[in-house]
């Protein structure tokens, strides 16, 4: 079943005369795992944020449906609520608010959209030993401010972490392996590997290939100036390595 279909999405940005999305058309389907990938610039964290509902972005045409409804229909929040989680390029800095505190209330508000119970500190507790274990990560990150003083390859890994706890239905990452080491970039596609189901679907938007070496995608959507250009299975990816991009943009001037 489709977990989200966009079609023809056109996006510009609120009250400025830019166009970034010129018809996006792209089906996901509940358990399947894409790649996003193409050039700085060609429009990947813009799908993304449009998809999260960031408000800087304007929907202009088109539609998306999110597990057979409207997605645009609903706020960021709302959005969280209903299983859709974004791990941003940039992970944010909550200094202050523990990792604990942060988790357990957001777990709680989408088990409460869910009509679930909510857990209780022992119980939510409990579930943050479970996943940091499975993980690999070091417990004592947990304990620590959101994001404060980590290291990039710690941020990215506490992405994931957050991605365990919060079990979304549809999970973006955009771009959680950019500068990370060969160990964290390993530890960041074990954690996404061991979060693959049949119920949850995942986009994966990254500027290089190296991270499908790790996490093996059902399909790969190359993006350039805010149109997917192409379409392919695992293996576009080795393409794209040895031949860059530009061969791209040359078939489809030359289809044009
Ligand atoms: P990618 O993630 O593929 O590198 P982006 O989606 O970040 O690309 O950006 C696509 C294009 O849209 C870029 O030219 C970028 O400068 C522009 N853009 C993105 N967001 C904004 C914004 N809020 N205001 C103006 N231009 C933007
Ligand atoms: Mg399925
Ligand atoms: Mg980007």
């Amino acid at each position: 079943m489709a977990l989200l279909e966009i079609e023809n999405l056109h996006v510009g940005v609120e009250d400025e005369d830019i166009h970034i999305l010129k018809g996006v058309d792209l089906t996901l389907d509940t358990g399947d795992l894409h790649a996003i990938m193409g050039p700085n610039g060609s429009g990947k964290s813009t799908l993304a944020s449009v998809l999260a509902g960031r408000e800087e972005y304007e929907v202009l045409e088109g539609s998306i449906r999110y597990d057979g409804d409207d997605l645009l229909e609903l706020e960021p929040e709302e959005r969280a609520e209903e299983g859709i989680f974004l791990a941003f390029q940039y992970p944010v800095e909550l200094p202050g608010v523990s990792m604990t505190n942060f988790l357990k209330e957001a777990v709680n508000s989408v088990r409460e959209a869910r009509g679930e119970d909510e857990l209780s500190s022992t119980e939510f507790l409990q579930q943050m030993r479970e996943r940091a274990d499975m993980l690999g990560l070091d417990a004592d990150l947990t304990k620590r401010s959101v994001n404060e003083g980590f290291s990039g390859g710690e941020k990215k890994r506490n992405e994931i972490f957050q991605l365990a706890m919060l079990e979304p239905r549809l999970a973006i990452l955009d771009e959680t392996d950019s500068g990370l080491d060969i160990d964290a970039l390993q530890s960041v596609a074990n954690g996404v590997n061991k979060l693959r189901d049949g119920d949850r679907g995942f986009l994966v938007i990254t500027h290089y290939e190296r991270i499908l070496q790790y996490i093996v995608p059902d399909r790969i959507h190359v993006m350039m100036d805010g149109q997917i250009a192409r379409s392919g299975d695992k293996d576009l990816a080795e393409t794209l390595e040895e031949h860059g991009y530009e061969w791209i943009r040359e078939e489809v001037a030359a289809a044009a």
